[in-house]
């Protein structure tokens, strides 16, 4: 039975929506998950919104609109044929152009990258800034190669996938593994395939059309959710101790925010473990870190040598006590026993810079106790959504100061926060985050599809 033909007065949608769902997509569990964490609050509200569910709006959401895949082949430093698999998930152009980041790590599949498009979309709309949703990547580890070879993949992956991309059409940035130095080998390429300077990429570096703000926007956003959500119990992050996960660009600017603003960062993480410094990060530690990870690429392990702290091998940062936690490496680092432990030792908010960090259990942990959670799709949307303003200042071919941006930044982050909070405040006045951006994000796309009839 297609899925549209159900009737949204029965209580059993959601399982019913997602049985439909997992038989088509077989074996995509992150996709299904994704699609799960939208759809429990979504379909629930088609109930009241009919005209929706009969144009079958949420089960075309979960079809992208297309997905390219491709082979990318290179010569390693010793002159062996290396062959990758590339990918763009085009998911939906509603709104504005598919817009979404690039990821290069050995996870990368087709599931990862549907949930990430799909995810993409609702926090695109929810920036408010005309922008589809879309993700890519490849299965590529830039860790250990050098930066030839680094330049080398970016420039086959780039000779694929310029066919597909182009200033109004798609618009890809960084991800996990996708930083300045890839965008930068992959702009180049396109540049010299197109024959074109366009803004077909955001996340460039400052003499060839970027913006400033770009590579601060997801860590400060994420910081600045959580300011927000403390701001409407009356309360501050100044003084509070903060757990963060990854130590990659999300992480280091979460860090940054949260020093300007008086907290206390204590861990940072990487894949092979977690740093844990009760004396708490400074801005000189930082820039350390910096260095380590930007530039030498090494493993946060340093820190503790350095510094002279524990190092936990092998685990995440989340039996720390602390008051906020910030997961900002992947998606389902924090689980249900996770998130017990942080609110056992006293967490009283958690702000996803990573995408999916929090598995629905764990959600479900953080929202029965009423602490507050603010999910990836509003938490770190900044980045994309001053990918918009780099987008935008590259039509203008002029470029916004530093201050003018973090102002957009900031006013964007309360908006966002304001749309969750009109369409997440529940009867005993708790504020669903979740279900929130989930609406907010589906109610302007959905408009969109209906107002373009079937197709
Ligand atoms: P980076 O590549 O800069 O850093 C990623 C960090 O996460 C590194 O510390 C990395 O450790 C760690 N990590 C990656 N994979 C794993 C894993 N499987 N297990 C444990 N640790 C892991 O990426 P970003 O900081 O850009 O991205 C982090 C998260 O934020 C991702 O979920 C991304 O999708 C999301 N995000 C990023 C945006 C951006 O603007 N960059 C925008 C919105 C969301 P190691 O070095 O050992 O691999």
């Amino acid at each position: 039975m297609a899925i549209w033909h159900t009737k949204t007065d029965q209580p059993d949608i959601v399982p019913r929506f997602m049985h439909w769902l997992e038989q088509r997509n077989p074996g995509e569990i992150e996709f299904h998950q994704a699609v799960y964490e939208v759809g429990v609050n979504v379909l629930p509200f088609l109930r009241e919104h009919p005209e929706y569910m009969e144009a079958a709006i949420f089960g075309r959401l979960t079809e992208p609109d297309r997905i390219v895949s491709f082979r990318v082949v290179w010569e390693d430093d010793q002159g062996k044929v290396q062959i990758n698999r590339g990918y763009r998930v085009q998911h939906c152009n509603a709104i504005g152009p598919y817009k979404g980041g690039i990821r290069f790590h050995p996870s990368v599949n087709q599931s990862i990258l549907k949930f990430l498009a799909f995810e993409q979309t609702f926090k695109n709309s929810l920036t408010g800034l005309s922008l589809g949703g879309g993700k890519g990547g490849a299965d590529f580890d830039p860790k250990g190669k050098s930066d030839r070879e680094v330049m080398r993949f970016c420039q086959a992956f780039m000779t694929e996938l310029h066919r597909h991309i182009g200033a109004d059409t798609d618009v890809p940035a960084g991800d996990i593994g996708v930083g300045a130095r890839e965008v930068s080998y992959m702009f180049g390429q396109y540049k010299r395939l197109a024959n074109r300077f366009t803004g077909v990429l955001t996340g460039k570096g400052l003499s060839f059309g970027g913006s400033e703000i770009r590579a601060e926007a997801t860590g400060y956003g994420t910081v600045y959710m959580m300011q927000d959500m403390l701001a409407a119990r009356g309360e501050s992050i100044d003084g509070r101790t903060a757990v963060i996960s990854g130590s990659g660009n999300v992480a280091q600017f979460t860090a940054e925010k949260l020093l300007a603003l008086g907290a206390k960062p204590l861990t940072l993480s990487d894949s092979s473990g977690f740093i844990y410094d009760p004396a708490g990060l400074d801005d000189d530690k930082l820039a350390w870190v910096r260095e380590l990870k930007n530039v030498r690429r090494g493993r946060i392990k340093e820190y503790a040598d350095e510094f002279g702290c524990e190092y936990h091998a092998g685990e995440r940062p989340w039996k720390v006590p602390c008051d906020m936690a910030f997961p900002c490496s992947t998606e389902n680092e924090l689980d249900v026993d996770d998130a017990r432990t942080l609110l056992k030792n006293g967490c009283i908010g958690v702000s996803e810079g990573a995408n999916m960090p929090s598995r629905q259990s764990a959600i479900d942990v953080f929202q029965q106790a009423r602490i507050l959670f603010a999910p990836s799709k509003a938490a770190n949307a900044g980045g994309v959504a001053v990918s918009g303003l780099e987008m935008a200042q590259n039509s203008m071919r002029m470029s916004w100061s530093r201050d003018e941006l973090n102002t957009q930044l900031r006013k964007i982050m309360l908006d966002i926060h304001n749309r969750c909070e009109q369409y997440g405040r529940e009867s005993d006045d708790y504020i669903n985050y979740l279900k929130g951006a989930n609406v907010a994000g589906f109610v302007k796309v959905a408009d969109a599809m209906l107002a373009y009839g079937v197709m």
